[in-house]
């Protein structure tokens, strides 16, 4: 097998080691520990964007944290036409409850492509890991050799029952599922786990900043900071429920002068975002910026000046902005859906909203009393140290390769059955 020639230390990765001041020496020689006893385990993931969106956001780093580590992580990701995607999209959109108009042609476009990368993505691990609906139907087109694992990162509260029994006998083909809650469970006779997705702080899009910095950055998008900024960084999504932020906006525009900031990418799986991004250019005014860019220190930064961070999800399976202008000490308030109401304690770490009324009283609240931003925001930090860094999230998915009962003994049989514990 060919590997990475071993050069000079020209750049270095993030290690469990790094995270010690942050989590404790105690937790990190913990996970370590449980590293070293899967040295050299082989793991694959596989998903359909490099780019764009929390799960790219995620693998980049976990994958490079788990080969510090030992552990040979790789990341694969499925081509696909655009109509691929278009379905696809349907179907995530149909996981978070839409309607769905499943065709005999939809269907047989999603099955085509996942047998044409089955044939393309050659497997020889010890693990393999899928994410979300994409690539789900790979596992078909294999002589199994390693327990799959169905990774699903969207927010599965209501399902449409349609497309849930249209996937079902795929999802039932891995050993294990898992999802960010338990409250996403399913009827599956799949055994599943629930893993809450982190972030990690070291990245571009959390590393700390200068105030010059912060400054230059947002400078450079001609964001004017004369008044307070409300900010809200998400794909371009109607889940995310940008043309609410800006009602509410305009809602708190009335008792208080502020500027509203939408800054938002489109992920090459995601061929609605040009769309929504159009609908919201249209509101653009002077004090409604709209931005369509891929800039993690942009990003960043706003997060970091941000008087006030939206996240006025409708579906949101966990939403990493959240936790990452958590980290940042930002008050945020966050729509009352899916994981954000595990990542927000309401009136502890931010705030929690039902409607654009309550979204702009919130609003209205945060820019006239700078203490409670304050105190939110330390409290927000603090919840995010504790819970959603990416040690834990390493940590987690270490317990549940370590949980496959045959884990050592993976290559010893075809035949063999994984049994998650
Ligand atoms: N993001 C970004 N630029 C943008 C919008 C989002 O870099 O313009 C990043 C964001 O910082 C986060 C991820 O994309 O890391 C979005 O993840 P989240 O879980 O919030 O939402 P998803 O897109 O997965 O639904």
């Amino acid at each position: 097998m060919d590997v990475p020639l071993e050069e000079p230390p020209k750049f270095t990765l993030t290690s469990v080691a790094d995270y010690a001041p942050l989590i404790g020496g105690e937790a990190a020689d913990r996970i370590l520990m449980k590293a070293e006893r899967l040295r050299d385990f082989h793991v694959v993931n596989i998903n359909s964007t490099y780019y764009g969106g929390g799960v790219a956001e995620l693998l980049s780093s976990l994958t490079l944290l788990m080969n510090s580590a030992g552990i040979r992580t790789g990341w694969r990701v499925i081509q696909g036409r655009p109509d691929f995607f278009s379905v696809t999209k349907k179907m995530h959109n149909a996981l978070q409850g839409a309607e769905i108009y499943l065709t005999d042609q939809k269907m047989r476009i999603y099955e085509e492509v996942a047998y044409e990368n089955a044939v393309r993505v050659h497997l020889d691990h010890d693990m393999v890991i899928v994410h979300d609906p994409q690539p789900l139907p790979l596992i078909c087109h294999y002589k199994r050799k390693a327990p799959w694992v169905w990774r699903c990162h969207v927010d599965l509260s209501a399902p449409n029952p349609s497309l849930w029994s249209y996937l079902k006998p795929y999802i039932e083909r891995y050993d294990a599922a898992v999802f960010s809650l338990p409250e996403y469970a399913q009827n599956l006779t799949t055994p599943q786990r629930f893993i809450a997705p982190a972030i990690n702080p070291f990245s571009t899009t959390n590393m700390e900043l200068s105030e010059s910095e912060i400054d230059e950055r947002i400078a450079r998008y001609n964001i004017p900071t004369d008044l307070p900024l409300v900010v809200q960084i998400s794909r371009f999504d109607k889940w995310k429920d940008p043309q609410g932020v800006i009602e509410a906006f305009r809602i708190a525009r009335k008792q208080v002068d502020c500027t509203l900031v939408l800054v938002g990418n489109v992920a090459t799986d995601d061929p609605e975002g040009q769309e929504v991004f159009e609908s919201i250019c249209q509101c653009e005014e002077e004090r409604i910026r709209v931005l369509s860019v891929q800039d993690s220190v942009l990003v960043n930064a706003l997060q970091r000046r941000a008087a006030v961070v939206l996240q006025k999800s409708i579906r949101e399976g966990f939403g990493l902005t959240v936790t990452e202008a958590m980290w940042k000490g930002a008050a945020v308030i966050g729509g009352r859906a899916g994981g954000i109401k595990h990542q927000i304690e309401d009136g502890v770490s931010g705030f929690l909203v039902d409607s654009v009324e309550q979204a702009a009283e919130r609003i209205v609240q945060l820019l006239s009393d700078e203490k409670l931003r304050a105190s939110l925001g330390k409290h927000a930090h603090e919840s995010v140290r504790q819970r959603f860094l990416m040690t834990r999230l390493m940590e987690d998915w270490l317990d549940l390769i370590g949980a496959f009962e045959t884990v050592f003994k993976l290559k010893a049989s075809s035949d063999t059955v994984w049994e998650v514990r």
